[in-house]
């Protein structure tokens, strides 16, 4: 496991701080430590699962509370309507660093397209 998973679990458990913006009983948002956008927010499951593919074969419920609690993020954030994106990075060629599945929530700003 890595540190950077080992940070995430103790978010989680409350044992280092985070800017939590929002929680449900199975997920929790906070603000990410180096922004991508004027809005970024992360969502993960309480329960660890390696990335979307393992989450989404285990737990697809607990996978449509996270994709809800990222719209709710977004609507908290004032950005429902300017318009936001929703990303699973999953694996190495799209750069997953922190294998506790997690969702990126972005706005605020004109986003990039997509590419390589
Ligand atoms: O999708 P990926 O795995 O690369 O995303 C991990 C994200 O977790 C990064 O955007 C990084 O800034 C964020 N992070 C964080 N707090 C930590 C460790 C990583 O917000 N303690």
């Amino acid at each position: 496991m890595s540190d950077a998973e080992t940070l995430f679990e103790k978010i989680i458990a409350r044992e280092i701080p985070a800017e939590i913006v929002h929680e449900t009983e199975n997920t929790l948002a906070f603000r990410d430590i180096q922004p991508q956008a004027r809005v970024h927010v992360l969502v993960v499951p309480k329960k660890r699962y390696r990335n979307l593919a393992e989450f989404a074969a285990a737990d697809p419920h607990g996978l449509a509370e996270v994709v809800a609690t990222a719209a709710k993020v977004a609507e908290l954030e004032g950005i429902t309507t300017s318009g936001y994106r929703v990303v699973f990075n999953t694996e190495g060629d799209a750069g997953q660093t922190v294998f506790h599945v997690h969702a990126h929530v972005l706005g605020g700003e004109q986003l990039g397209h997509f590419g390589t």
